[in-house]
């Protein structure tokens, strides 16, 4: 037990100064559910070690939201609360850095009309326009990692008892931390990151016009990229330079695709999350980078919602690789949760595409971000599409085709 509160103490250090750089004088908003306060006094702690000049603590309770969700007037799902808008502009606009604890119920939202999630996110929209934008284009520096409860830890290893759940699961999650006691972490994540740099700069040198996915589950994608789009590690930059990690861990090299280039079938690899739901068995028709035809034999009206929630929510936004063997493909756990399960395969969204990924984008406005071919929408949600006998391959602007994946992993 002792080595697991120092592996927890490590855990906190690595997302303050790994996760978010986090500065001398800067204010941190952490977001955290109650069950978590334990590791969250661990993380408010090694803020203040940092140099923090606040630390707002902002607690939440799943149990409580769901509740929300199921039984609050109707009519509240069409309002944002003025001193909401007021208090995430406030903190966006100093520039404080942002820290995501989640940790929840896979299916905490079961039976919650998704309508009612559809409406709140939009009433959402104009008040968090400013706050959002400085997030998604990287002007703030935030993280989201995870730590285990029980309800969530019970559907991951569903059949071990609570106790021994919850110590699968922590051991699961911190071996993807590349946490192991011996205090070195933060040194791992360095070399880490110069890997995923590697790959990054290999494919920013191809330049590929286009990338074709088959695989056997029936996929069968060409994906167009935008002229000057460019492929992100993790470690995203603030126009300050304080280079953080939106997603701790972290496995993926992404780019944006041409918002009308996509063409052909889609299958997804592994069951889908969205909202408390557990959607499965999925695939998508996509004609001139529209989602024309969803099925899916398990949550079809939750993923039918999410990409009816606006224009963009049926076009895509993100392509994002990862080898079939690395750190948390190779846990073989199904986490049913995205953070995870979006870095143990090769991944697309649906939504939002990332100013990063396109030359400039970080100073463009979001129409300008539209112009250059990268699709905007308030919804951005992965899916996995990796597999095993996943092959893709690029097309370059010469017409030279190069495998980039074979069987499942990298050719590079
Ligand atoms: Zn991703
Ligand atoms: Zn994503």
């Amino acid at each position: 037990m002792e080595n697991r509160e120092a592996k927890l103490k490590e855990y906190a250090k690595l997302l303050v100064e790994i996760g978010l750089q986090l500065r001398k004088g800067q204010t941190l908003v952490l977001t955290s559910p109650v069950e978590c306060a334990e590791f969250t006094r661990m993380c408010v702690n090694a803020a203040y070690d940092a140099g923090c000049r606040e630390v707002v603590v902002s607690w939440h309770d799943g149990l409580c939201s769901r509740e929300k969700y199921l039984r609050a007037d109707d009519s509240i799902f069409d309002e944002f609360p003025e001193w909401l808008e007021k208090y995430y502009n406030h903190y966006a606009d100093i520039g404080a850095a942002t820290l995501h604890i989640s940790a929840s119920d896979p299916e905490l939202f079961k039976g919650v009309d998704p309508n009612r999630f559809v409406r709140a996110d939009r009433a959402a929209e104009k008040p968090l326009e400013n706050a959002r934008h400085k997030q998604m284009a990287n002007i703030i520096p935030w993280c989201i990692a995870a730590i285990p409860v029980p309800s969530w830890a019970k559907k991951v290893f569903p059949g071990c008892p609570e106790d021994e759940a919850m110590e699968k699961l922590w051991d699961a999650i911190l071996t993807t931390m590349r946490i192991t006691g011996d205090g070195k972490a933060v040194d791992r994540w360095k070399e880490h990151i110069d890997l995923l740099n590697k790959r990054r700069d290999i494919l920013n040198e191809y330049h590929f016009k286009s990338l074709h996915y088959t695989n056997s589950l029936g996929t069968d994608l060409t994906i167009e990229l935008p002229k000057d789009h460019l492929w992100a590690a993790c470690g995203a930059s603030t126009p300050e330079g304080q280079v953080f990690i939106a997603n701790m861990p972290t496995e993926e090299i992404f780019t944006a695709p041409l918002r009308t280039g996509i063409n052909g079938v889609v299958y997804a690899a592994l069951p889908l999350v969205s909202s408390g739901n557990i959607i499965d068995g999925f695939h998508f028709v996509v004609k001139d980078g529209k989602i024309v035809e969803c099925h899916a034999e398990k949550g079809e009206e939750y993923l039918k919602a999410d990409v009816a929630l606006d224009e963009g929510a049926s076009y895509f936004g993100e392509v994002a690789l990862v080898p079939y063997d690395s750190t948390i493909s190779n846990l073989n756990i199904l986490f049913y949760d995205t953070l995870f399960d979006e870095n143990a395969r090769c991944h697309l969204a649906f939504g939002e595409a990332y100013p990063e990924c396109i030359e400039g984008g970080q100073n463009m406005s979001p129409e300008e971000l539209q112009e250059h071919g990268l699709n905007y929408s308030i919804q951005h949600e992965d899916f996995m599409v990796g597999t095993a006998d996943l092959s893709i391959v690029g097309t370059t602007y010469d017409g030279k085709e190069v495998p980039v994946f074979v069987d499942g992993n990298f050719t590079f």
